[in-house]
């Protein structure tokens, strides 16, 4: 038998599935061209839903979860990448239908991986993981849409998570007035370290949507959904624009179009799974260059394989402020 590695690994039961962690082998890895001795991974929201089961996020058992990872290639077949070679992958469905990054090793296919940017390492680039690419994406896509610091205000919520919290930091370096909402009472300090010049709470953006408020936000980034997402709508000045790209209150939407036909605001939706190559690697190369390594390190909490189980936990409770790093190597 080859040597083994330590993986968490879910398997389908009768009524729904069992997750654990234990030693697997290579044999247990799926096809790809590309094998990775990772060293770190993360727990994002959907990595919780998967290890809980609280949404139907792995499609195929046995599965190793984890939707993102970075590591060292140990062995390549692609011509692309070699020996020795530091990458990150995020989404492709890794995680979801193909083993992900909660294990030592993995194998995937040599396209869906990134090189690691120049200063960063695979700590930090976990640090990061899908929910700080995200965030860049967000502030790609609002700027796609025009959106430069002289138009105002911008607005994120769901401001301590994963997403919020790197979308805090990367547009206050890029110079806009950041105000994040969050649930979290006590978050004003660690929004404000981020960047933000004002905190509002999650109730002001609760109530039964109306089909317009006062204007105020000139661009949004929003991860919440639901009624929250209706009601920062309402509140766009005119031509403003949204970067929706999270579902943490609802999947719903409950809003009226008087925002877009009378404001002319713009909803614009980000997708991170499925991001063009070219796209992740000017995500990457721009979070190298743009996201402060002080304020990264402060909001990130580093966990072992085995306390993924009560992170998930922690995190479909909404208690987890920052990013969550597993050490894996
Ligand atoms: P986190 O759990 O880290 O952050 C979500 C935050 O949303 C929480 O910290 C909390 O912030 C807020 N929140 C949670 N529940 C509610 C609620 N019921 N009502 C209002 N606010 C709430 O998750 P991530 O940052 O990793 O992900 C955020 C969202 O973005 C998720 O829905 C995720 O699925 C989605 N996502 C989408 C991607 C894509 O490709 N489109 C990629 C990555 C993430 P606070 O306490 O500060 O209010």
């Amino acid at each position: 038998m080859s040597e083994t590695f330590p993986a968490i690994v879910a398997e389908k039961t009768g009524d729904g599935q069992k997750v654990e962690l234990r030693e697997v082998d290579e044999g247990f890895l799926m096809e790809g061209d590309v094998d990775i001795a990772v060293s770190h991974s993360t727990v994002n929201y959907k990595d919780a839903l998967a290890i809980t089961g609280k949404a139907p996020i792995i499609r195929r058992y046995p599965l190793i979860p984890g939707i993102d990872f970075a590591g060292r290639v140990i062995a390549s077949r692609n011509d692309s990448l070699r020996e020795g070679d530091e990458v990150i992958l995020t989404g492709w469905g890794v995680g979801e239908g193909h083993h992900g990054g909660y294990a030592g090793r993995a194998r995937v296919r040599g396209e869906w991986l990134v090189p690691m940017p120049e200063g960063m390492n695979g700590e930090q680039a976990m640090g990061i993981g899908t929910a700080g690419f995200t965030a860049m994406l967000c502030v790609m896509a609002l700027e796609e849409q025009g959106v430069t610091p002289e138009m105002g205000e911008v607005l994120v919520t769901g401001a301590t998570g994963g997403v919020g919290s790197i979308a805090v930091a990367l547009l206050a370096a890029g110079g806009y007035e950041v105000v994040a909402v969050s649930g979290k009472a006590d978050a004003g300090d660690y929004l404000k370290q981020l960047g933000a010049k004002e905190v509002m709470g999650r109730e002001e953006f609760s109530g039964k949507p109306r089909p317009l408020n006062k204007a105020r936000w000139a661009a949004a980034v929003d991860v919440v959904g639901s009624s929250t997402l209706a009601n920062v709508l309402s509140a766009m000045k005119p031509g403003g624009v949204v970067a929706a790209c999270g579902l943490a209150q609802g999947m719903d939407l409950p809003a009226s179009v008087a925002p877009f036909i009378l404001r002319g605001v713009r909803l614009i939706g980000v997708e991170s799974v499925y991001a063009p190559p070219e796209k992740r690697l000017a995500a990457w190369r721009r979070l190298a260059g743009e996201l402060d390594k002080e304020k990264l390190a402060a909001m990130t909490r580093h966990i072992a394989l085995e306390d993924v189980f009560a992170a998930a936990d922690e995190m479909m409770a909404g208690k987890v402020s920052g990013r969550l790093v597993v050490d894996i190597a």
